[in-house]
């Protein structure tokens, strides 16, 4: 990227309220190496032959929008932006200045996804305090009975804690106290094991608080005339860093503007890092057959959950099309 020469100028017009830079381009006038990394000639003050930029917020601002949200910007992200600018110009916290910069960037926040891992950490279920106590709400709603009673036929037993000395007898005393240890150790490791359970998981995912408290949903003050849900879970949402002015209208969401599948040409099976994984040649609703891409079962199956997969035989080969009609995403666009 080449700098306009009107910029060119704004650059020198910097230096002139900037008394460290003054400072600097005297010295290196009466002496040209007094300042190890920095040169003057040609009325241009660089350092490691990159342009200085004066302490001019509104300049950089105007530097940071040419290299990111101009066209030839692109809407980069910030280690783009920061390589290229910095190979031109210099000033001090360049890099910081662009991350920040790029953060805030309203039009970033609301059409880029977000680069850092899944949201909310894993919250295991607490440890249970007697035999057999905890289930998983669907298990017991699909067995209708604890395993305990599936295996005895008696609902469990009542766990209460013993107390040394409880019995008068010896053997009894001794029994249930090692009983006691049994289960103290059994609770340790499975708290240790849920522990490394919870480390594993979480290494890939970031925990995310929006400074309200442990919330896990939002729900959101939307436009009147809003026909999606108001209640978001945490993984849909994004800070914004920037006060950027509430829109009163929501981002268009037509059912033409989401691209829907129409039907599956065919199937392969495909290697994804070291495990095998399927794909469907999927022809898009509006695009000829020849445009259909390969998509991952399991990641177009999450898109388009109602998108029924049912074979239906054509002649030519077996061809899975669409049975719920178009309606794939009506009411969705969360993705
Ligand atoms: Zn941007």
């Amino acid at each position: 990227m080449i700098l306009p020469t009107e910029l060119l100028e704004d650059i020198r017009q910097s230096w002139v309220n900037d008394f460290t830079i003054q400072q600097l381009i005297t010295d290196l006038q009466d002496s040209p190496f007094s300042h190890i990394h920095y040169t003057y000639h040609f009325d241009q003050l660089r350092r490691n032959g990159k342009l200085v930029v004066g302490n001019d917020v509104h300049l950089r601002e105007k530097l940071l929008q040419l290299f990111h949200s101009s066209a030839t910007g692109g809407h980069s992200g910030a280690n783009v932006i920061a390589r290229r600018l910095s190979a031109i110009v210099y000033w001090p916290g360049l890099w910081r200045s662009v991350q920040n910069f790029v953060r805030e960037c309203s039009i970033c926040q609301r059409y880029k996804y977000e680069t850092v891992a899944t949201q909310g950490l894993l919250q295991p279920l607490p440890l249970p305090t007697g035999n057999f106590i905890d289930l998983t709400m669907d298990f017991i709603e699909a067995i209708q009975t604890t395993p305990f009673e599936a295996l005895y036929g008696v609902p469990p037993p009542l766990y209460v804690p013993y107390v040394h000395g409880d019995s008068h007898v010896e053997a009894v005393d001794l029994y249930i106290r090692s009983r006691e240890t049994a289960i103290a150790l059994l609770q340790h490791h499975l708290q240790q094991a849920m522990n490394r359970m919870k480390q594993q998981v979480d290494k890939h995912r970031t925990d995310r608080e929006f400074d309200v408290g442990d919330m896990s949903a939002y729900r959101l003050r939307l436009p009147s005339d809003a026909i999606i849900h108001n209640v978001f879970h945490v993984s849909l949402l994004k800070p914004a860093y920037a006060s950027i002015a509430a829109s009163s209208e929501l981002p268009p969401m037509s059912r033409q503007s989401v691209i829907q599948p129409q039907a599956i040409l065919d199937r392969r099976i495909v290697k994804r890092k070291n495990a095998t994984a399927t794909q469907l040649l999927v022809h898009w609703q509006g695009y000829s057959p020849a445009d259909a891409t390969w998509e991952f079962t399991d990641d177009f199956q999450l898109h388009y959950p109602f998108f029924s997969l049912r074979t239906r035989n054509l002649g030519e080969g077996s061809i899975v099309t669409n049975c719920n009609g178009n309606s794939a995403f009506d009411g969705g666009g969360n993705q």
